[in-house]
């Protein structure tokens, strides 16, 4: 883990969509690394390829041409185990609607994607994002609470890369503040995030725009 450079590497990927005989560039020509630890926000209005862009990252899907390395192995040709077990072992989501099960508690949503089943640890991460009654139902928590609950259950499995498409896109300003000084306090997680809104570039080490499918 020490020795690795990067967490996260584009090589030169382009990803067309093909809609109705008609094919779409999302993205072309990304190149791009992240390095452990560091946070990068990646901007751009809406249809601008930012969900592509964390799908693609997060090996969902894959790009019609280039490469995608995490943890620097490349992920072309995995099969669908390897693929599955970089993705539970190396990467949290967050996306901008926290789709927490409504039916499970804070603590038990934070505990779902455990690998090896562990409350005090679930408890330790709940209290880390600012919330304390770990027996509360998603039903009864603010959208801001929420997104916290959902960073916390995006490390519940120690990964080494968070992608977080959006996570502040349903948030008001003061509610967005608030999330990403949690997300800025997590240490030795690489993070990648989205959003339309390029003044929450001050709390991240690099800042990127997606212009005509481009990463600039
Ligand atoms: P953003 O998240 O920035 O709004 P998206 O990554 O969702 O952007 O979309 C980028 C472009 O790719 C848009 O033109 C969108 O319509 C197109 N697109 C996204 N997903 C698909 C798909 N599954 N099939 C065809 N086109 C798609
Ligand atoms: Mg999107």
């Amino acid at each position: 883990m020490t020795d690795i450079k990067n967490i996260l590497t584009f090589e030169c990927f382009d990803k067309v969509y093909e809609k109705g005989g008609a094919e779409i560039n999302a993205l072309k020509n990304v190149s791009f690394s992240l390095e452990p630890g560091k946070s990068t926000l990646i901007t751009g209005p809406s249809g601008a390829g930012k969900t592509t862009l964390i799908y693609l990252a997060g090996l969902m899907k894959k790009p019609s041409s280039g490469e995608i390395s995490i943890n620097e192995i490349r992920t072309r040709n995995l099969n669908e185990n390897e693929r599955s077990n970089l993705i539970r072992n190396e990467i949290g989501f967050i996306f901008r609607r926290s789709n927490l099960i409504h039916n499970l508690s804070v603590l038990e949503n934070v505990m779902l994607p455990q690998i090896s089943s562990n409350v005090e640890k679930a408890r330790k991460l709940l209290e880390k994002v600012g919330i304390s009654e770990y027996k509360r139902f998603p039903c009864d928590l603010s959208l801001e609470e929420e997104q916290k609950v959902t960073l916390a259950r995006s490390l519940v499995n120690d990964p080494s890369l968070i992608l977080a498409d959006e996570p502040t896109g349903e948030l008001d300003n003061d509610a967005a503040y608030s999330f990403l000084n949690i997300l800025n306090r997590i240490d030795n997680i690489a993070i990648l995030m989205t959003s339309d809104n390029d003044s929450l570039n001050e709390s991240f080490n690099q800042t990127y725009e997606l212009e005509e499918s481009r990463l600039i």
